[in-house]
């Protein structure tokens, strides 16, 4: 058999960005304040935004700071309930912590996605905000959660953080919801090491993002870059806020944006790249009798560069035996409840107060498996990776390989 691939690294940068950053070192021109207009960071927002199709961005230094930001801006009283799904990475409750609201943790079902029936429970306890993760870009049902959110009036933040490219009934996922966040960590669909960015349409939410990002004195004025009605509304609120809110300085530095900004063009090849490589390593997954790979909801079109899985029909014995055989022949697969201190699992998530049961979630958790698929990867290499699951599932149910 061949060896397996190395599903670390991400595609390589291009090369468009050395110029960009050669410049920047040789002017040490890295703040994005400095420049009197169009710093990179700010021309990462003006294409962020047209790209998606939203009227206002803000880059960040991660996606948590961008949801950090968010209920920030949504001026939530102390102690707000914002309902988070059960299944997400901790850096979700931990930005509600740090907004000082309370998170409330829902079910989430054994396609990753979350569980409409009790969402809708828990949504009439007092919640005050929502905060959606698309966990590894799987997209919930955002026409049901709008609709019951809408009904009571609760904003609804899109963590789209692992989901830029996705859409659904053809819209982007982060401009469903009143404001989307995304990341630029390095294993998201755009890789600038860390980053963040936060869309929105909302003027007011925008202005007061920004000077919390840390846009102090009158460098606000450097955001107002959009034309039309959304300028007015931008300055309004801007002179509404200035000098209203504490500043939290969780910009981004100009080389990151050089680093990121080569990439969106690259987006729309690699959301195809990756989906054609998650939906061939699906299909050949599935024949298996002891693998599941759940179908996307219909309206949802995804841009994947990691495949989910559960495993079916296996006891404990069993599913540690699969991990260990696929691990032995090279192939990571990260069992999301059984990994010690997995960051997706809620029962770590020690820093709660009354951390909740949610025995739907933690039984996906114990049988949902992860597995790396960076859009780079050739047929040959996929191949490679699903021969090597399938053998281990055979091995650690005691069958023939095939
Ligand atoms: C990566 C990720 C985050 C955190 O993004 P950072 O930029 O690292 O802060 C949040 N939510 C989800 C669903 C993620 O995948």
């Amino acid at each position: 058999m061949q060896q397996p691939p190395n599903v670390h690294d991400a595609e390589a940068i291009p090369e468009a960005a050395r110029a960009e950053i050669d410049a920047l070192l040789q002017s040490g021109d890295l703040f994005r304040y400095t420049a009197p207009e169009n710093a990179p960071v700010t021309l990462l927002e003006q294409e962020f935004a047209e790209l998606l199709g939203s009227k206002y961005a803000l880059a960040v230094s991660s996606c948590s700071a961008a949801l950090f930001l968010s209920l920030k801006a949504l001026d939530l009283p102390r102690d707000a309930r914002v309902l988070i799904p059960g299944f997400t990475f901790a850096a979700v409750p931990s930005s509600v912590v740090h907004a000082d609201c309370v998170p409330v943790l829902c079910e989430v079902g054994e396609n990753y996605r979350i569980d409409i029936a009790d969402f809708t429970a828990r949504l009439d306890q007092d919640i005050q905000a929502v905060i959606i993760s698309h966990m590894r870009g799987h997209t919930s049902d955002m026409d049901a959660i709008m609709a019951l959110c809408e009904a009571r009036g609760i904003p609804v933040i899109e963590d789209a953080a692992h989901s830029l490219g996705t859409t659904w009934n053809g819209r982007n996922i982060g401009t469903i919801g009143r404001v989307g966040c995304f990341s630029f960590q390095s294993y998201k669909m755009v890789n600038a090491g860390e980053g963040g960015i936060l869309i929105t349409d909302d003027a007011d939410l925008a202005a007061r993002a920004v000077i919390m990002s840390g846009a102090y004195e009158h460098n606000w004025q450097k955001h107002i870059t959009c034309d039309g009605e959304g300028r007015g509304a931008l300055s309004a609120a801007f002179t509404k806020w200035q000098n209203q809110l504490p500043l939290y300085n969780l910009r981004l530095s100009n080389l990151s944006a050089a680093v990121i900004r080569p990439q969106l063009p690259e987006l729309a090849r690699r959301v195809k790249d990756g989906l054609r490589n998650h939906d061939y390593v699906a299909d050949l997954l599935n024949a298996s009798p002891n693998f599941h790979v759940p179908a996307p909801l219909a309206p949802e079109k995804r841009a994947p560069d990691s495949i989910q899985f559960n495993l079916v029909g296996m006891d404990a014995a069993q599913i540690r035996a699969f991990s260990e055989a696929s691990a032995a022949a090279g192939v990571k697969v990260q069992i999301f409840g059984l990994s010690t201190d997995n960051a997706r699992a809620f029962w770590n998530w020690r820093f709660l107060q009354d951390l909740p049961e949610l025995p739907q979630t933690r039984a996906m958790l114990m049988q949902a498996c992860d597995v790396r698929l960076p859009v780079r990867l050739s047929q040959n290499e996929l191949d490679v990776i699903a021969e090597i699951l399938l053998t281990a599932v055979d091995t650690s149910m005691g069958r023939e390989a095939a």
